[in-house]
C-alpha cells in the first residue's frame, strides 16, 4: 500500500490527499491519454534534501504532452515550483514524485477534443522499487513474451499512461512465473529494456546500451552515461540480442523507480558471477553519492528545497 502524504497538488491547488478526485467518465481513464513523471528526492548526509534533475524530468513531461497532443497549461518553471511546493507542503525529507497530466472529463469519444487537461502532482516517501536486497544482490529477469511497441506505434519517447498497459502485460507475465522484472525486446527481437528501466550491459569494461529506438529516453539512463564515462569507462549506444546478456560480465537496470539495480539471472542464465559486478557497483555508488549530495561535481543535477 502506498504511504499517504497530506497534499496532492491539483491543478495549482494543494488538496487533501482524499479529495484528489475524478469523475469516472475521464478521457484518460478509458483510452490512457496521459502523460507522467517519476522524479526522486534523496536527503543527502548533510541533512539537504534536493529533487534529483527535477528540470530535465519537467522538459521530458511537456515533451511527451506534445508527442500525445495534450495542452499542459504550465511552463517548466512552474511545473518545478509546483514540485517543489508539494514537497514542502508534505515536509517530505526524500521519497516518489508522481505528476500526472490526463484528458479530463467532457467528450467519450476517442478524440480528446476540448476536455480540459488537469494535472496532479503526487509525492510519497517510497523505498527500493524492487527492495534493498535488489539494489544489493541483483534481480532474476526473464524475456517477456511481449514486446516492446513499434516505432510507429504508440510513441516510445513519450511517458504515456496508455504506454504502460504494454508493460504492465510483460510484467504480470514474468512476476507470475517467479521473476523480478521483464526484459523487453523490439519488433525486430533486439534488446529494447525492461518494463519502466533502460538496461546496461557490461563486457571488458566497455558499457552498452540499445540507442533510442524503442526505449524511453530515460534521464537515470543519461546520468549512467557520465557518471561512467567519468569513471573511466567507455559508453557504448548500439543494438544487440539477448545472448549477448546471457554472456556479459555484468548487466544492470536504471531508472528512477529501480536506480542502478543489478541483473543476476536472465532467463535461468546466471550473468557473471551472479551478483552485482565491480562496474556495476562503481556506478551504483557514484549514482547515490551524486542523488544525496556527496558528490560536487553532479551538484547541478539537484534542486535543494526545505520543508
Ligand atoms: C520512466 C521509464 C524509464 C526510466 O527513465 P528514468 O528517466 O531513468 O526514470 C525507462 N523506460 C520506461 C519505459 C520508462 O517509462
Amino acid at each position: 500500500m502506498i504511504e499517504k502524504t497530506e497534499f496532492i497538488w491539483f491543478d495549482g491547488k494543494l488538496v487533501p490527499w482524499d479529495q484528489a478526485q475524478v469523475h469516472v467518465l475521464t478521457h484518460c481513464l478509458h483510452y490512457g491519454t496521459g502523460v507522467f513523471e517519476g522524479i526522486r528526492a534523496y536527503r543527502g548526509a548533510n541533512g539537504t534534501s534536493s529533487v534529483f534533475r527535477l528540470r530535465d524530468h519537467m522538459k521530458r513531461y511537456l515533451n511527451s504532452a506534445k508527442i500525445l497532443g495534450l495542452r499542459v497549461p504550465y511552463d517548466v518553471d512552474e511545473l518545478c515550483r509546483a514540485v517543489l511546493d508539494t514537497l514542502t507542503a508534505n515536509k517530505l525529507a526524500e521519497g516518489y514524485i508522481r505528476p500526472l497530466s490526463f484528458a479530463g472529463e467532457g467528450g467519450v469519444g476517442v478524440y480528446p477534443g476540448d476536455n480540459p487537461t488537469r494535472t496532479i502532482i503526487a509525492v510519497w516517501n517510497w523505498g527500493a522499487y524492487l527492495g534493498a536486497e535488489a539494489l544489493e544482490n541483483g534481480i532474476r529477469v526473464k524475456t517477456s513474451s511481449f514486446c516492446r511497441s513499434h516505432v510507429n506505434a504508440t510513441m516510445s519517447k513519450a511517458k504515456a499512461c496508455g504506454n504502460y498497459v504494454n508493460s504492465v502485460l510483460a510484467k504480470m507475465e514474468v512476476r507470475e512465473d517467479g521473476y523480478d522484472e521483464a526484459l523487453m525486446l523490439d519488433v525486430n527481437g533486439f534488446v529494447a529494456e525492461a518494463t519502466g528501466e533502460n538496461i546496461f550491459i557490461v563486457r571488458n569494461g566497455v558499457l552498452k546500451t540499445p540507442p533510442l529506438t524503442a526505449v524511453l529516453d530515460g534521464i537515470t539512463r543519461d546520468a549512467v552515461f557520465a557518471i561512467a564515462s567519468d569513471l573511466g569507462y567507455a559508453v557504448r549506444e548500439q543494438a544487440f540480442t539477448r545472448d549477448e546478456i546471457y554472456t556479459a560480465d555484468e548487466a544492470f537496470f536504471s531508472g528512477t523507480a529501480a536506480e542502478i539495480t543489478p541483473i543476476r539471472e536472465l532467463d535461468n542464465r546466471v550473468i557473471g558471477e551472479g551478483k552485482a559486478g565491480p562496474v556495476t557497483k562503481a556506478v551504483q555508488a557514484a549514482f547515490f553519492r551524486a542523488a544525496r549530495g556527496d558528490a560536487p561535481a553532479y551538484a547541478d543535477w539537484l534542486t535543494p528545497y526545505t520543508f
